[in-house]
């Protein structure tokens, strides 16, 4: 008798045997979605100077204390300073240096004064600069001023190996210098169905046939999810052909091979056998609804996991297995997963195997609530099309009575609820 690997048991076998990937320099413009394989420190403070965030009069706050409308402060003005240039300008007691946002606050100021405040609201900027201002409101020591380093220390981590590059941390690294930086290759997956059944989409099937649609929905997920995908030809049912598909897989440097039908223990099943003969095989009966076979492995030390056929069982043995193998190898964090408690409208029942169902979750009034996808079988694509969710029923549990409340997870990233 085979003994039932538990999902987290089987999920932390394949996780442990894996191996992250190795790294490469990019261009921060080709860097959004990566994944970061270094830390980044920031080498200087930011702001890098003290400046203005203001169009306006850099000042001494206390010389403008009293002012008002009726009675401006006047003040002369000593320098005009645009930003991108250094000022020499120390001021003085009663002094005023016209400042743009950005520019570097001269010394000696305290404050900055919107150009909104003065006399010069109107004036162009290329009308000349009067020999004084009048300032209409006082403001406080430091108003409008961006110190240096209020952002970020100099030696501070901004950003920590294996996140997910975001725009914003594109911003954050153009900021900090990098034009460059150090990535995680993205996992390379080589994919194959196998099945004498299998033609292609845009064939016509003959008698018995069907439309391959596994590879493509694999291929769409490993996308998805960061992986480079390669998809290989259908493996006919024979050995050779199924040989033939582990070899160009191994050729094109994978780092996973992931296969979908042929490894349950029918008379025309040869992943098994053909791995077993260049490598080693565990096939596993998870405890797991849908999809109990699953194997896994390694071709030629190039790590191989075999997916059911089935279109439903090979797509949620991906999302359980597949997902947290191309994390791990991608240097990525374990795969979060998007729950919500759901109110079921169906009782539900199930055979003990830890099962994932189809369900269409909705905010009915306030209450999250789940109802059965039409048809369960795990050869029904399309009710993964209609689904928006899986709900989980734990290991040992066999039934569920309408209105209790189950984990569901979300297929659908976006989805609002
Ligand atoms: P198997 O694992 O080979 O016994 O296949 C299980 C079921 O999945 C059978 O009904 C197959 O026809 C179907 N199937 C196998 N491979 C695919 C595929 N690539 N696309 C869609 N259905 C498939
Ligand atoms: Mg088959």
């Amino acid at each position: 008798l085979v003994r039932l690997l538990s999902v987290k048991e089987a999920q932390s076998r394949i996780v442990s045997q894996l191996n992250i990937v190795s790294t490469t320099s990019v261009s921060i413009e080709r860097a959004n979605g990566r994944v970061l394989a270094e830390d980044i420190v920031a080498n200087s403070s930011f702001p890098p100077f003290s400046n203005s965030s203001m169009d306006g009069f850099a000042v001494k706050a206390e010389d403008v204390r009293g002012a008002t409308e009726l009675e401006p402060v006047v003040l002369k003005i000593v320098a005009d300073i645009p930003a991108g240039a250094p000022t020499s300008t120390i001021l003085e007691i009663g002094q005023a240096a016209r400042i743009m946002t950005g520019a570097p606050l001269p010394q000696g100021a305290n404050a900055v004064v919107p150009i909104e405040s003065t006399n010069l609201v109107n004036d162009s900027i290329d009308a000349s600069l009067p020999d004084v201002v009048q300032i209409f409101k006082p403001v406080d020591e430091g108003a409008y001023i961006r110190n240096r380093g209020e952002d970020l220390q100099a030696g501070q981590r901004v950003l920590q190996t294996g996140r997910k590059l975001s725009p914003q941390d594109i911003g954050a690294l153009a900021a900090l210098g990098n034009s460059n930086v150090k990535v995680y290759h993205r996992p390379k997956i080589a994919l194959f169905s196998t099945g004498d059944e299998l033609v292609l989409p845009g064939e016509t099937p003959g008698p018995g046939q069907i439309i391959n649609s596994n590879s493509y929905a694999l291929a769409a997920l490993i996308e998805q999810h960061g992986g480079e995908v390669l998809i290989l030809p259908i493996a006919r049912d024979n050995a050779r052909e199924v040989r033939d598909r582990f070899e160009e897989a191994v050729d094109s440097k994978a780092d996973l091979i992931l296969t979908s039908a042929g490894v349950s223990v029918g008379a025309y099943d040869f992943v098994r056998p053909v791995v077993e003969e260049q490598g080693q095989l565990d096939f596993w009966r998870v405890n797991m609804r849908p999809g109990k076979p699953l194997a896994f492995g390694s071709f030629k030390k190039v790590p191989v996991i075999g997916l059911p056929g089935n279109p439903v069982s090979a797509f949620i043995g991906f999302l359980v297995f597949v997902l947290p193998a191309i994390h791990k190898m991608a240097g990525l964090p374990a795969p979060s997963r998007r729950m919500v408690k759901a109110i079921i409208s169906h009782p539900i029942e199930s055979d003990g195997r830890e099962s994932y169902l189809r369900a269409v979750i909705s905010n009915d009034r306030g209450k999250i609530t789940a109802a059965l996808a039409s048809h369960q079988g795990s050869g029904n694509l399309f009710s993964l099309v209609e689904a928006n969710a899986l709900l989980i029923l734990p290991s040992g549990v066999k039934s569920s009575p309408i209105g209790s409340e189950l984990d569901a997870w979300l297929l659908d990233e976006t989805l609002a609820l």
